[in-house]
């Protein structure tokens, strides 16, 4: 079953780990998809690769801690597609293997972890929630982390951007729950990505990780993209303002 048929789906981050498996699976799904990041080849040729396989993909090279950026995304996909159902408000960034402690936390790494990671996800509802509600409703996940449930020494800027956008999460989820438009967040854990090879590939590291998971492993992004692609269905109708983990069972010990 198609559980996206048809749908007009919005995916930021798009051209690497958990959102390209994500925009994989909703093309899977049947949905026509807006697919947005900064890698301009890499999204483009996600798209070429989605239509060559018989699915509609538009690609747009986009900043998203620039709010014009965020702005033309949904425009496009209005322009191409006349509505939007769905968005996965996923671009992200990390602090890199070894940040400093808060006190020594650079204020330039500050400033940009909270552009892209949070105020990026504002710039995209505050776009998306009127465009949705143009056709009546729809489904929005905002990629948080379990670094938006809990702290981690050293990487200040990464868990107050997370918690923040678990926050904004709540608050569309509350003031729109009444207009058919849901809003979730997800919190991966230790998902294998290009934004983690390069601690992950160092085999210590690897298992160091590995052992602090209840599941004993690093977890893929496709296991993500089953859950996003679950909360945008309707499926998932009564999943509203909810922080969902996929994280092997991290945030439970
Ligand atoms: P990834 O493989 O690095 O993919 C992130 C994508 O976002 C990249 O294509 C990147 O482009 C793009 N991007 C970065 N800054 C952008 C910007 N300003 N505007 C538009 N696109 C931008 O990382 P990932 O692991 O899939 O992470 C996706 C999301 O999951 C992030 O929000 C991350 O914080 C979150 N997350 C990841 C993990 C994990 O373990 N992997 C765990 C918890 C949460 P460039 O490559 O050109 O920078």
């Amino acid at each position: 079953m198609e559980e996206l048929k048809d749908k007009v789906a919005i995916i930021t981050g798009a051209a690497s780990g958990i959102g390209r498996a994500s925009a994989l699976r909703f093309a899977e799904e049947g949905a026509r998809l807006m697919l947005g990041d900064l890698d301009g080849d890499g999204g483009e040729a996600l798209a070429a690769e989605l239509r060559s396989r018989g699915s509609q993909a538009q690609f747009r090279r986009c900043d998203v801690s620039r709010p014009t950026d965020c702005e033309a995304l949904v425009e496009e996909a209005l322009a191409h597609y006349g509505r939007l159902d769905a968005a996965f408000n996923n671009a992200g960034i990390s602090d890199g293997p070894v940040p400093p402690g808060t006190a020594d936390y650079p204020l330039e790494l500050w400033d940009r972890m909270i552009a892209v990671n949070l105020s990026s996800v504002f710039y995209c509802m505050r776009c998306q929630l009127p465009a949705m509600l143009g056709n009546g409703g729809g489904a929005i996940v905002n990629t948080a982390s379990i670094a938006g449930q809990i702290g981690f020494a050293g990487v200040p800027g990464y868990v107050a951007s997370k918690h923040g956008v678990v926050g904004l999460t709540r608050t569309v989820a509350v003031e729109y729950a009444g207009r058919g438009i849901r809003c979730n967040a997800i919190a991966p854990g230790l998902i294998e990505t290009p934004m983690t090879r390069p601690v992950f590939e160092v085999p210590q590291f690897r298992d160091m990780a590995a052992a602090t998971v209840p599941a004993a492993r690093l977890g893929r992004a496709e296991e993500v993209a089953n859950l996003v692609v679950w909360l945008c269905s309707d499926r998932a109708s009564y999943a509203n303002g909810a922080v969902f983990p996929v994280d092997g069972g991290f945030l439970a010990k």
